[in-house]
């Protein structure tokens, strides 16, 4: 075995989603309050020991970052609208980064998609995507967010799709909603 590479034996927890029943402007503080703790100015948001960058600036139509605006918000007929799901699992990110990408973490299907480099958790179909910086080292985040069991579903390959039931991943999402 390769001494290098760290070792789980399974994915062991993902962290709880925060409360969905709070409400969105609960949802949202609890959601910024960690993102600046904890994702912000992270250190160790790496991927393949490359820095993940994300865009600082503070967006245009609301008082944050604008990775952060990415990360709670989905595109919904053309306007952003917040997402409760997003908000609530975004301590995923993080975990799945750290614990999950290199890792023998049975669940990591990571796959590269034009540009962009693409991890999904098949535990919780939760996606992260990622871009190979052009000039400079690192990668730069585009975004990450969970996709519901039925999206997932209608895109998965006939593969996937048995691993879903034979899995039974459905039924194990426990994501509050
Ligand atoms: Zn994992």
């Amino acid at each position: 075995m390769n001494k290098d590479k760290k070792v789980y034996k399974l994915c062991p927890k993902l962290p709880d989603p925060f409360d969905c029943s709070k409400g969105i402007p609960n949802l949202l503080t609890d959601a910024h309050y960690y993102f600046k703790t904890e994702i912000l100015n992270a250190s160790d948001l790496i991927y393949h020991n490359k820095k993940i960058e994300l865009l600082k600036y503070i967006n245009k139509l609301y008082p944050w970052e604008e990775s952060f605006d990415h990360l709670v918000t989905k595109s919904y007929f053309d306007v952003r609208v917040f997402s409760e799901e997003r908000m609530a699992t975004l301590p995923w990110l993080k975990y799945i980064l750290k614990h999950c990408v290199d890792s023998d973490c049975p669940y990591m299907n990571i796959y590269q998609e034009d540009e962009n480099i693409c991890i999904l958790c098949q535990k919780v179909f939760y996606y992260i995507i990622l871009k190979k910086k052009k000039r400079k080292k690192g990668y730069s985040l585009i975004t990450a967010y969970p996709k519901t069991a039925k999206e997932y579903y209608n895109i998965a390959t006939e593969k996937q799709k048995e691993l879903v039931k034979e899995q039974e991943l459905v039924k194990e999402r426990k994501l509050v909603r």
